[in-house]
């Protein structure tokens, strides 16, 4: 799903660029671009207000867009949009200043209009291309890269610039009344956010982020997407946030961030068991991923690899969100070997399928690369996809 070859930011939006002169045969005057990102540590920890530590990616969405004297019958503002992966054109309307949902991939950028729209925005006609190479549902945040994308086109269309918080905010609310998905505001915020060659740990109580360097030329990011999605992802993210509210208000408190694993362990018997350990996994968690944000920065990679492996241990035992696949992945990249400085591996995303993330030796590289990939082959009959990335820069008008 991901594709060999890596395409370059510059190649993406040469591609974009390219594809909007066909389709709409016209120049772009506008060119934005955002990342997907992937999270190295913190998993279901942003919606309880605990930490995550994620980074950009350098795989990103690209819009190429122009304004268009196109209006519909009464003079209403007409948005016509070509997704070049989907191969498909849809266009909004936006009717007396409002713009309504569809139930396809066009209320990502629908609920962007929205939020644009209530701010008082003025936004014309307008033709856009999107383009990109952030697989779609991979876990990866294609529909966050999407929305702050469509955000940094809109601020650069309408002059309305928004803080990076405020534009965090409104792509989340995005996702909630649009696509309907309740997300927090890790992937929104480490699109808009990101910075090259830095991780990003963000407090998801206070919003505040500190930024870790990433340097070290030795260590290469292993992103494996183990293209299976399991049906229950839906449904089952919605039991664990119930599972997390039930937990907090016993324990009386509005985030499980702010409880002590010894207050968790003191209200046991008053539990149900799986809410009791679904909780352990969101305090252990978050106390983790502040961990490892503190070796990173004092360079103990040994420590940050061993937890991100409790962290997979946990999201497979405690939080039960892992699949045989992941864990299959998780195995086979530990099989290359700790003696040969394999760091560590773990599920990211929100599990039921999407992709591991892995810090491993770049002079051994290669090697893991065919030999997960074969010994994954064998075992499942399914392909995964391989890429590497270094933590890349956030949201940016490329041309305007
Ligand atoms: P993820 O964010 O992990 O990639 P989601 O299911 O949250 O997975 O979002 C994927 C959806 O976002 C796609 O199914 C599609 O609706 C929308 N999307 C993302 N990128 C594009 C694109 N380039 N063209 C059209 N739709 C896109
Ligand atoms: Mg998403």
């Amino acid at each position: 799903m991901l594709g060999d070859k890596e395409l370059e930011l510059t190649d993406l939006v040469q591609r974009a660029e390219n594809t909007f002169e066909t389709n709409f045969k016209k120049k772009p005057q506008w060119v934005a671009s955002a990342p997907g990102r992937v999270n190295l540590i913190g998993e279901h920890t942003d919606y309880n207000g605990g930490y995550v530590f994620p980074m950009a990616i350098q795989r990103s969405v690209v819009l190429a867009a122009a304004p268009s004297d196109e209006t519909g019958e009464n003079g209403e503002t007409i948005v016509n949009i070509y997704s070049h992966n989907l191969g498909e054109t849809k266009s909004l309307k936006i009717i007396d200043n409002k713009i309504k949902r569809s139930l396809t991939w066009t209320d990502y950028i629908a609920g962007i209009f929205a939020g644009f729209l209530a701010l008082g925005a003025e936004i014309p006609s307008l033709d856009i291309v999107v383009d990109g190479n952030v697989p779609l549902g991979g876990g990866l945040s294609s529909s966050a890269a999407l929305e702050v994308s469509v955000a940094t086109l809109l601020e650069a269309v309408t002059g309305k610039n928004l803080s990076a918080l405020d534009k965090v905010l409104l792509c989340q609310k995005a996702e909630h009344d649009f696509a309907g998905v309740p997300c927090g505001i890790m992937d929104q915020f480490a699109s808009v956010n990101g910075k090259k060659d830095h991780l990003l740990l963000l407090d998801c109580k206070s919003t505040k982020a500190y930024v870790v360097p990433f340097e070290n030329p030795d260590i290469s990011i292993l992103i494996i997407d183990s293209n299976v999605k399991h049906q229950l992802a839906n449904g089952e993210y919605a039991k664990r946030r119930e599972e997390c509210e039930k937990a907090a208000e016993i324990l009386g408190v509005e985030l499980l961030r702010d409880v002590k694993m010894a207050d968790l362990e003191a209200k046991e018997s008053e539990m149900d068991a799986t809410v009791f350990k679904r909780a352990r996994h969101v305090i252990a968690e978050t106390e983790r991923t502040a961990n490892a944000a503190k070796a990173m920065k004092r360079g103990e990679w040994s420590l940050v690899g061993e937890l991100m492996l409790e962290s997979h241990a946990s999201l497979r035992d405690d939080y039960e969100v892992s699949c045989n696949e992941l864990d299959l992945l998780v195995e086979l990249v530990m099989d290359c070997g700790k003696s040969k400085g394999v760091l560590g591996t773990r599920m990211t995303g929100g599990g039921f399928g999407g992709c591991t993330v892995s810090l491993v030796p770049k002079k051994i590289l290669e090697e893991i690369i065919q030999d997960v990939s074969a010994r994954y082959f064998e075992k499942t009959g399914i392909q995964p996809a391989v890429f590497t990335t270094r933590p890349a820069q956030g949201a940016q008008m490329v041309k305007q």
